[in-house]
C-alpha cells in the first residue's frame, strides 16, 4: 500500500492522516469543509512541533510528514489511486451509508474501504457498497498519533485477505491491532460507554459532583483521566451516538443514555471541541475548570 485517503478531517481524521503520513504513506485528507481541512493541517503542524520539542522526531521528519499530506474537498480527486480509504466522518449511520456508496463508486476497484466508526455495524456499512468483502473497521483511539490500539473489525463479509492486510498495515504504522467481530460497540465502546453513562447518571442523580466522580476513578482505579473528562475529550455527541447504537443494537435498557447527556448535546455543550462540557476549555490553558452549571 502506498496511498491512503482519509475522509473526514475532524478530531480523528487529522490524527489518522498524521500517523500514516509520519510513517511514509502518501495521504489525501478529504472533507466537505475547507475550514476543517485548514484546522486539521494546523493541528497536525502543532502536534508535530510538540514531538520535535520533545526530541521524538527531527525537524526534517516534521517537514517530510507535512509534505506527504494533500488536502481536498473533492472526494473523486482525493480517492484517485488510493489503496486504502479510511472514513472518519461524523458518527451518523445515514451519513456513513451515503459516504460508503460514494466511496465505492469513486475508489479504484482494488481499494480497501475502512471505517473508523466507534460503534456502527461494519456489516451494515458494507451493504451500501458492491464490495462488502473489502469493507472493514479500523477503529483508532484518540489521540491517534499516541494511542497504540487499533480495533480491527471483521464485518460479516470481510475477506481473510483484507483482515490480514489491515492487521499488517496497522503494525507497520506502529500500532497494536486487535481483531474483533462485528457486534454493537465492538469491545472498546461496549465496555467504556456504559461506564461513562453511569458516571453521568451519578452526577445527574446528585450522588457526587464532577470533581468527586473523576477523582474516584483516577485515584481509586488508576485511570489516567476521569470518565467525565474523558467524555468531554471524546465529544458528548459522539458518546450519545454510541450509546444509542448500543441501546438499539441490543434492545437492552441498560444502555439508555442519561437524560443529562441528551440535554447537554441538545444545548450544544459537546465537550472540549465546543469549549464546554462538564469542564470549560480555553485555548492554550491546561487548567481543568468545572463548567459553571456543575459548580457547587
Ligand atoms: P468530528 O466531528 O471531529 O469530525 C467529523 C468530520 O467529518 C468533520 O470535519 C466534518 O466536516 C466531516 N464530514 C462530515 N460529513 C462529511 C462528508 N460527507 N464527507 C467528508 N467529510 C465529512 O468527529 P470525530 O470525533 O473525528 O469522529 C469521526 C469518527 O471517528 C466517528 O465515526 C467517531 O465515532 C469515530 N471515533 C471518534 C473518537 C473520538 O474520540 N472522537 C474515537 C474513535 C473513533
Amino acid at each position: 500500500m502506498k496511498k491512503i485517503a482519509v475522509i473526514g478531517a475532524g478530531t480523528m481524521g487529522n490524527g489518522i492522516a498524521h500517523t500514516f503520513a509520519q510513517t511514509g504513506y502518501e495521504v489525501s485528507l478529504i472533507d466537505i469543509s475547507q475550514e476543517q481541512l485548514d484546522r486539521a493541517v494546523a493541528t497536525i503542524g502543532m502536534n508535530l512541533d510538540r514531538m520535535v520539542a520533545k526530541e521524538r522526531i527531527s525537524l526534517a521528519d516534521k517537514e517530510a510528514t507535512l509534505k506527504n499530506i494533500k488536502v481536498c474537498t473533492d472526494m473523486a480527486d482525493g480517492l484517485k489511486g488510493a489503496d486504502l480509504a479510511v472514513e472518519a466522518a461524523t458518527e451518523n449511520t445515514e451519513l456513513k451509508l451515503k459516504i460508503f456508496t460514494q466511496m465505492d463508486k469513486l475508489a479504484p476497484a482494488g481499494c480497501i474501504l475502512a471505517s473508523n466508526t466507534s460503534s456502527i455495524s461494519i456489516t451494515k456499512i458494507a451493504s451500501a457498497t458492491a464490495r462488502p468483502e473489502k469493507v472493514i473497521g479500523m477503529h483508532f483511539m484518540n489521540p491517534v498519533p499516541i494511542m497504540k490500539l487499533v480495533e480491527v473489525i471483521r464485518g460479516y463479509a470481510t475477506s481473510q485477505d483484507v483482515m490480514d492486510s489491515i492487521m499488517e498495515l496497522s503494525r507497520k504504522i506502529g500500532k497494536s491491532p486487535t481483531e474483533v467481530n462485528d457486534y454493537p460497540g465492538f469491545i472498546a465502546n461496549r465496555i467504556l460507554m456504559p461506564m461513562i453513562n453511569e458516571a453521568i447518571y451519578s452526577l445527574y442523580e446528585g450522588v457526587a459532583g464532577v470533581e468527586e466522580i473523576d477523582t474516584v476513578m483516577k485515584l481509586g482505579m488508576a485511570h489516567p483521566m476521569g470518565p467525565l473528562q474523558l467524555a468531554d475529550f471524546i465529544g458528548l455527541d459522539v458518546c450519545l451516538s454510541i450509546l444509542n447504537v448500543l441501546y438499539e443494537g441490543f434492545g437492552n435498557p441498560k444502555y439508555a443514555p442519561c437524560p443529562l447527556l441528551v440535554n447537554m448535546v441538545m444545548a450544544g455543550k459537546k465537550g472540549a471541541k465546543t469549549g464546554e462540557g462538564f469542564y470549560v476549555y480555553t485555548a492554550g490553558s491546561k487548567d481543568l475548570v468545572i463548567s459553571d452549571g456543575f459548580k457547587k
